[in-house]
C-alpha cells in the first residue's frame, strides 16, 4: 500500500484498449463520465480491486475513492459478498420464476427502509425511477412530476430536463431525443428553494403526480439539505396530494441503514434504490405505501416487468451486503469518522493555500468543490474552477489517487479506509492542490 512515486505512470494498455474502444464502443466507453472528457487524458482500464485498492491493466495501484460509483460501501471483493455469489452461481444464472432470495430480499429492505411497505426489484436505478413515477402517476392520475436542477435520476426520458429557464417554465429536452411532449410533463425548480417549489405546485395545481430528489444531492457533487428543506417538501406534497419520492439510489444503505430518510427523520411516499442494495450487481428496486405499491402489476394496472428481475446472483449479493450493513450499524459511525477526516483534511490544505475551497460532506459521501461560494444548490456549484479542477484531477491519478473524473461528482468512501490510508490521501492531496494552482 504505497503511493506511486513514480514520475509519470505508465498507462501504455490502457492507452491501447482505449484506441480499439474507440473503434467499436461510442467514445470508448459504456457510460459517458468513464471518458475523462472533463479531465483530460484517457480513461484507465481496470484489471482487479480488492478493498480499498484497484489495480489497473498496466499494473498500477490506486486507492479508489469512487467505488463503482456507491455500491462498494464495504471496498472492493469483500469475502461474504464474493462467497455468495459463487455459492448461487452453481444453481443456476437465472430462471424465470419466483425464488426464497427475493422474498429475503424484500423483508431486508423493508426492515431497513422507514418508508417502504412493499417492494418491487428491477435492474438499475433507471429502471426504479422510471418505474416509481409511473406507478406515481398511476395512482395519482396527473401527469406532470417536479424535479431538482442538478438533480439526476439516471437516463429515462422524463428526467433528462435542463432547468437553466427557471421554475415556472416549461421544461426543454436536455438531451437530442427527448421528445417535446415529454418535456412539457417535467417540472424543474432550483434545489433547497421551498418558495420555489410551492410557487411551481401552485401553478400547476392539481396537475402534479410526483415530486422527486435526492434527499442529499450526489450529482451535482455533494449538496446537503437545508434544515427543514426535505420536512418542508413533505408538507408540501401532503398538503397537495403529490407522491414524494426519495431518490436514495446513492444515499440508500450509506448515509444510515435506511438512508437519508432515517438520517433526517422525513418519511417519503416512495422510495428509489440502487447501488448498495446489488453489493455490485446490476440491481435497483422502488418501493412505498402498500397502497400506493398495490397498483403495480399484476397486483394493480400499472405495468413494469422485468426477465432478469431478481435475478439469482444479484439477489445473493445484495442479501449478503445489506445484512451485514444490518447487522453493523456501527461501521456508519466509524465511515463518518473517516471521511470527515479527509473532507476536513482537505478544506484544512485548501486554507493553509489560500484557496478556501468548499469542502461538502454527509456521512461517508464528500465533494471538493473548486469555489470559495457556498454550494447549496447547482447554479453555486457552477462557479467552480473545471480547469483546476482537471489539473488536480491528473496530479492526484499520478500519485495513485483515484478520483471521480469530473467536478460534479460526490466521492464515495467504504469501510476499508483506514486512518493510514487517510494520511496518504491527504499528503497526495496537499502535493497535487500546489501543482494543480502552481
Ligand atoms: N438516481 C440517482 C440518485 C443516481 O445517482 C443514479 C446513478 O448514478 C441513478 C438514479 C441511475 O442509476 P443507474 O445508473 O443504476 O441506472
Amino acid at each position: 500500500s504505497i503511493l506511486n512515486t513514480k514520475a509519470a505512470l505508465d498507462l501504455s494498455t490502457s492507452d491501447q484498449l482505449f484506441t480499439r474502444a474507440q473503434h467499436h464502443i461510442p467514445g470508448g466507453v459504456n457510460s459517458p463520465v468513464r471518458a475523462f472528457r472533463a479531465v483530460g487524458g484517457h480513461p484507465v482500464f481496470m484489471q482487479s480491486a480488492k478493498g480499498a485498492w484497484l489495480t489497473d491493466v498496466d499494473g498500477n495501484k490506486y486507492l479508489d475513492f469512487i467505488n463503482s460509483w456507491g455500491p462498494m460501501i464495504l471496498g472492493h471483493a469483500p469475502d461474504i459478498v464474493v462467497d455468495a455469489v459463487r455459492k448461487a452461481a452453481g444453481d443456476s444464472l437465472s430462471f424465470g420464476a419466483p425464488t426464497r432470495r427475493e422474498v429475503e430480499m424484500a423483508e431486508l429492505i423493508k426492515k431497513m427502509v422507514p418508508s417502504i411497505e412493499k417492494v418491487r426489484l428491477v435492474n438499475s436505478g433507471t429502471e426504479a425511477t422510471m418505474s416509481a413515477i409511473r406507478v406515481a402517476r398511476g395512482y395519482t392520475g396527473r401527469d406532470k412530476i417536479i424535479k431538482f436542477e442538478g438533480c439526476y435520476h439516471g437516463h429515462g426520458d422524463s428526467f433528462l430536463i435542463a432547468a437553466g429557464s427557471g421554475a415556472l417554465t416549461l421544461g426543454a429536452p436536455d438531451s437530442p431525443g427527448v421528445t417535446q411532449g415529454v418535456a412539457l410533463d417535467t417540472l424543474t425548480a432550483p434545489y433547497n428553494d421551498l418558495e420555489a417549489t410551492e410557487r411551481l405546485i401552485l401553478a400547476n395545481e392539481g396537475q402534479v403526480a410526483a415530486l422527486i430528489l435526492e434527499p442529499v444531492v450526489g450529482n451535482m457533487g455533494l449538496v446537503a439539505p437545508a434544515e427543514g428543506y426535505l420536512q418542508g417538501l413533505r408538507e408540501l406534497c401532503t398538503q397537495h396530494g403529490i407522491v414524494l419520492i426519495f431518490d436514495e439510489v446513492m444515499t440508500g444503505f450509506r448515509l444510515a441503514r435506511g438512508g437519508a430518510q432515517e438520517l433526517f427523520g422525513v418519511t417519503p411516499d416512495m422510495t428509489t434504490l440502487g447501488k448498495i442494495i446489488g453489493g455490485g450487481m446490476p440491481v435497483g428496486a422502488y418501493g412505498g405505501r402498500q397502497d400506493i405499491m398495490d397498483q403495480v402489476a399484476p397486483a394493480g394496472k400499472v405495468y413494469q416487468a422485468g426477465t432478469l428481475s431478481g435475478n439469482p446472483i444479484a439477489t445473493a449479493a445484495g442479501i449478503a451486503q445489506l445484512t451485514y450493513l444490518q447487522e453493523h450499524p456501527e461501521l456508519y459511525t466509524e465511515l463518518d469518522r473517516i471521511t470527515a477526516r479527509l473532507a476536513d483534511g482537505t478544506r484544512q490544505i485548501c486554507a493553509d493555500l489560500g484557496l478556501n475551497y468548499t469542502v461538502n460532506r454527509v456521512g461517508s459521501m464528500f465533494s471538493v468543490f473548486f469555489t470559495d461560494q457556498p454550494v447549496r444548490n447547482l447554479d453555486e456549484a457552477k462557479t467552480s474552477d473545471t480547469e483546476a479542477f482537471g489539473r488536480y484531477f491528473r496530479a492526484m491519478l499520478n500519485r495513485g489517487i483515484y478520483l471521480a473524473p469530473a467536478l460534479y461528482e460526490a466521492l464515495f468512501i467504504s469501510t476499508s479506509m483506514t486512518d493510514e490510508l487517510v494520511d496518504q490521501y491527504l499528503t497526495a492531496c496537499r502535493e497535487s492542490m500546489i501543482e494543480a494552482h502552481g
